[in-house]
């Protein structure tokens, strides 16, 4: 398959740390992958790599199908946010993209107020930053990043610090710039939650270590409400599901089978079981919250 963007074994040492270790993520074109990772994974670390902001210890990137020192020429197609956006904070938003287009050496008319009415800065005016909200901080971030008119966006921690409306806002607009000029984005945060409602792609970040990558379906299969049913006869047990009208299941292995359905129909389900000789070892709800999932995955504990 032909990646947007694809690393392979993307590692950065600092002295004797492995900040990164041997990372390959994949992302296509349109996609908004989510990089999850508690604090100190190696998120920045990681999206520094790949923004030409660090050098990688080891490994390579490819980028548009370019790698290696090819890679490094498309550079200019991607569009980035890493850590704070460099702002200057007695200018106004108007004249902080004025700055970043003559750096970038854009020169196309009305370029400034199709940026500022894109990420919804279009009314602020005169107004210096230094007297915006964190939202409005972040989305002139965002309109910084996308001068230049890039492919890819990556993004750090874009919602880190706002509050519920400032997310709300900064989600909106990575949602309609996605639909609407198909970029492309990569984004990071320390919250499975609020990422989920916007990525379509997750990698998995641990101890500098890529844990797994999945699609948004993939993952919501592994979160959502089911019954897990143990028997001594999977094979079986699903022949009595169908006779009592049970087809949203999926057999995970010879003994167990997950149930995506009347979820209050346990009792039912072991006595139609029961009856046709098939012994129930287990039968219970799970629903495994987001935030729950991840913490197994990492091995529990919470780290601020
Ligand atoms: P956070 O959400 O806290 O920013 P992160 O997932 O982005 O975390 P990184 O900033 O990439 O994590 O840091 C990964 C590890 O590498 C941490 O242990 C950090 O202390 C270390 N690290 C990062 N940059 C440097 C550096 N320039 N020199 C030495 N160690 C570093």
């Amino acid at each position: 398959m032909e990646y947007l963007l694809s690393t392979e074994g993307l590692t950065k040492r600092y002295g004797r740390h492995k900040a990164v270790h041997g990372v390959d993520i994949h992302v296509k074109q349109g996609d908004i992958y989510g990089l999850i990772g508690r604090n100190g994974a190696g998120k920045t670390t990681l999206l520094k790599m790949i923004s030409g902001l660090a050098a990688p210890t080891e490994g390579s990137f490819s980028l548009f199908g370019k790698r290696g020192k090819e890679a490094y020429r498309y550079l200019s197609r991607v569009g980035t946010l890493i850590e704070s956006p460099g702002v200057y904070p007695n200018l106004s938003a108007g004249e902080n993209l004025k700055l970043k287009c003559l750096a970038m050496g854009v020169r196309k008319k009305k370029v400034i107020e199709e940026l500022l009415d894109t990420v919804g800065l279009a009314h602020v005016g005169k107004k210096r930053v230094k007297h915006f909200s964190m939202g409005m901080k972040q989305r002139l971030g965002i309109a910084l990043a996308l001068v230049g008119e890039p492919d890819l966006v990556i993004l750090d921690e874009p919602i880190n610090g706002l509050d519920p409306q400032g997310i709300a806002e900064v989600r909106e607009t990575l949602l309609r710039l996605n639909r609407e000029q198909n970029i492309t984005f990569i984004l990071s945060s320390h919250i499975l939650e609020e990422l989920s409602k916007i990525a379509t792609h997750y990698g998995m970040i641990h101890n500098g270590v890529l844990l797994q990558e999945l699609t948004r379906d993939e993952l919501m299969a592994k979160c959502s409400e089911r019954i897990e049913l143990k028997t001594d006869d999977a094979a079986k047990a699903c022949t009595v599901l169908e006779s009592i009208g049970i087809t949203r299941y999926k057999v995970m292995d010879s003994h167990t089978i997950h149930i995506f359905e009347r979820l209050n129909d346990s009792g039912e389900i072991t006595m139609a079981l029961a009856g046709q000789q098939v012994k129930t070892i287990s039968i219970t709800v799970k629903n495994e919250a987001l935030e729950d999932y991840y913490l197994n995955l990492t091995g529990g504990g919470i780290n601020a």
